[in-house]
């Protein structure tokens, strides 16, 4: 039933629709929540700025009482940070950026348009409610101002800090189990043995684990055998809200990864048709939603950020998960076609072209780093210079 290779577009909507429960909620410190999901709505409880104050340094009268002959005594002198007095009719209050406007007062001229005369200032132009900023410019009372499932970044902790909280209601993260597999792979820091390599992976999922904001809660190696692949993913099942491996889910006999999945619980998918990255397996087994990924580094890579970052996304409770792309033309042509959705690594050259790292082998993790980002290539479609094509920044993944 599922020898064919599923369309990436279907497999990437699969992923999109999968149910989960999110983890718990907590209430943290705010100078704690960068990177963290609000777990609801959040309603400004008062007005940014709390009152009507001066945009410049200057003058704050009344616009009724201008005319570009009067000479306005200055009544009261008003630095931010103080209460002002209502303003006195007929005259003007020096004051200065950020601090509230006097009652009665509704135009600030900016103090290099402003003449000083012996007995007050004068104004040559003026325009009425110039230079105020309003009450609740940046933001009113009761309006919602972070949406629930949203990831909390520095932007977002001034916004809320604008408004006076220290505390913010946020998903407790979500906790991800990380499986390496392969009896070939040893730790780093070890001497490699002849036919032994190390493992990349599990430190290159941990790591992007992290930069998500969620939790590593255990991150095992099994040697290529259904009891000890089994007995991993059992240890791994009791701490884990999300499990993630790496290796073991092709065809080959030592691939042990998806017949386990079958034993233990549900495959829904295998096989994408995408390159790098082709066996992608995705089970849930109970309730924990497991996502097989390639071993070939640059497979593990490419699925990572296009599959299980969208899976983790989900049940860590964030809601609308944006991908950053624009069209970038193509600074090389390859009239050949492939079958499945290509993500060639390329850098953006000085002449706006995006040109392909030379090394594309999906065993290869050099291309990732010397690049810039994905260019993606449509199943079938040539790559014609100067024909544009969505590129996807790695800094946006
Ligand atoms: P597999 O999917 O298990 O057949 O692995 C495919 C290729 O990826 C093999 O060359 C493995 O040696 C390599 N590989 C698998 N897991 C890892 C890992 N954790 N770190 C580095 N390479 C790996
Ligand atoms: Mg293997």
């Amino acid at each position: 039933m599922m020898s064919e290779l599923l369309p990436f577009e279907e497999a990437l909507a699969a992923m999109e629709n999968i149910q989960s429960t999110p983890p718990n909620e907590e209430q943290i410190e705010l100078n704690k929540a960068l990177g963290r999901i609000t777990c609801n709505d959040i309603i400004a409880t008062s007005f940014v700025p709390p009152d009507d104050n001066s945009a410049m340094d200057g003058y704050a009268f009344r616009f009724c009482d201008w005319s570009p002959e009067k000479v306005f005594p200055i009544s009261q002198r008003v630095p931010a940070g103080q209460a002002p007095a209502p303003l006195e009719e007929g005259t003007c209050a020096r004051i200065f950026t950020g601090a509230n406007i006097p009652k009665g007062a509704d135009t600030v001229i900016m103090q290099e348009e402003a003449q000083p005369q012996e007995a007050g200032i004068l104004f040559p132009h003026a325009k009425a409610n110039s230079n105020i900023r309003p009450q609740g410019q940046d933001i009113k009372k009761g309006q919602v101002i972070i949406h629930k499932g949203t990831k909390i970044t520095p932007m977002h902790i001034g916004l809320l800090s604008s408004l006076g909280q220290t505390k913010v209601s946020v998903f407790c993260p979500l906790k991800v189990g990380i499986l390496t597999t392969g009896d070939e792979l040893i730790p780093a820091g070890n001497t490699l043995a002849e036919g032994q390599i190390f493992n990349s992976n599990g430190p290159m999922l941990s790591a992007l684990i992290t930069q998500a904001g969620y939790q590593v809660s255990q991150c095992l190696h099994a040697k290529d055998s259904p009891q000890a692949t089994e007995s991993a993913i059992q240890t791994l099942l009791e701490c884990s809200d999300v499990i993630l491996s790496s290796g073991g889910v092709s065809v080959g006999e030592e691939d042990h990864v998806k017949t386990v999945l079958e034993k233990l619980g549900k495959v829904h998918l295998w096989k994408i048709a995408i390159k790098p990255g082709k066996p992608l397996v995705h089970a849930t087994l109970g309730n924990t939603p497991f996502l097989g990924l390639p071993g070939n580094p640059s497979s593990t890579l490419v699925t990572y950020h296009w599959f299980a970052r969208r899976l983790l996304a989900r049940c860590a409770g964030q809601e609308n998960l944006f991908d950053i792309s624009y069209p970038v033309d193509a600074g090389f042509n390859r009239s050949k076609t492939i079958k499945r959705d290509e993500f060639l690594r390329v850098s953006i050259s000085s002449d706006g072209l995006a040109y392909a790292h030379p090394q594309q082998s999906s065993g290869a993790l050099i291309a990732a780093c010397e690049s810039q980002g994905y260019l993606h290539i449509k199943a079938h479609t040539p790559i014609e210079y100067g024909c544009s094509y969505a590129f996807y920044p790695f800094s946006g993944f």
